[in-house]
């Protein structure tokens, strides 16, 4: 296998035209390339500018686990911090966890803080949403999001090998007219469903009106378990 290491855009265009696969830190695809052959060709990001990058707005997909730091909203870092054991998290990228994996904690941070992912595809860049990357699961370079004035992530206690444990990301975002929204996106079992409504001053009629997203139709355990969550986001966002 020969592995490509493109160190601008328009070499990472080659190497995809010419049939290189995107590659990680290889936790997940290495067995499977024992298991089934390794491709010809594998394409790393990690000497991409574009897909190194950690800021306050942007992720870049080269990323380890490990570098997401206090640089990024307090949702990505906990969610990133959380996932396997730091082995892994020095190892695995977030475009491999995004794109790649079945379980994904960094999603419904993503979907919270109403990012849009950076990929490419044999014409160039362009911008995609996160739910068209999770399905057709094209080469991905980033995510870019809004900056939240507080955003919380919470995740369930669960066993290696276990169901995945249940995961609650939440955010409140300003917004242009001066008004404020309330982003929430949960992870129950193999499904990731998520949810916006405007955050008012009032958490009751919040916690209604969210009832009416697809978050309302979550079985009732896991709604009270969003109903805490919610009411304390929307408590620190007044505080
Ligand atoms: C012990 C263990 C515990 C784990 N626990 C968790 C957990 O709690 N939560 C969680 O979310 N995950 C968990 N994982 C999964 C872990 O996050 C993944 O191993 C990791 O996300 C894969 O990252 P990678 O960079 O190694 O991907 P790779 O193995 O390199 O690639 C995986 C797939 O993603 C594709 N890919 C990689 N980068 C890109 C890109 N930029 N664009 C498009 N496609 C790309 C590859 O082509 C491949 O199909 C665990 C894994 C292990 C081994």
């Amino acid at each position: 296998m020969l592995l490509r290491l493109p160190t601008s855009l328009s070499e990472a265009r080659r190497c995809l035209a010419e049939g290189a696969v995107p590659v990680g830190g290889a936790t997940l695809v290495w067995a499977q390339w024992q298991r089934d052959g390794f491709p010809e060709q594998a394409m790393s990001l990690r000497r991409l500018p574009e897909a190194t990058v950690v800021d306050g707005e942007t992720l870049g997909a080269a990323v380890l686990l490990h570098q997401i730091d206090d640089r990024v909203p307090e949702v990505l870092r906990r969610a990133a911090a959380s996932i396997g054991t730091g082995a892994v998290r020095r190892t695995a990228t977030v475009g491999g966890n995004i794109v790649g994996s079945t379980l994904r904690c960094l999603l419904p941070p993503a979907l919270v803080l109403d990012a849009r992912a950076t990929v490419m595809d044999g014409d160039g860049t362009y911008e995609a949403e996160l739910a068209e990357v999770v399905a057709k699961r094209p080469l991905m370079l980033g995510i870019r999001w809004r900056r939240p004035l507080v955003s919380a992530y919470r995740k369930a206690p669960g066993d290696v090998g276990g169901p995945p444990p249940l995961v609650v990301a939440t955010a409140v975002h300003a917004e242009q007219d001066g008004g404020r929204r309330l982003f929430t996106a949960v992870r129950d079992g193999d499904d990731v469903v998520s949810g916006s409504v405007p955050a008012t001053a009032d958490p009751g009629r919040v916690l209604d009106a969210l009832e009416g997203t697809a978050l309302g139709r979550l079985p009732g355990e896991t709604r009270d378990v969003v109903r805490r969550e919610v009411t304390d986001i929307l408590g620190r966002a007044d505080g």
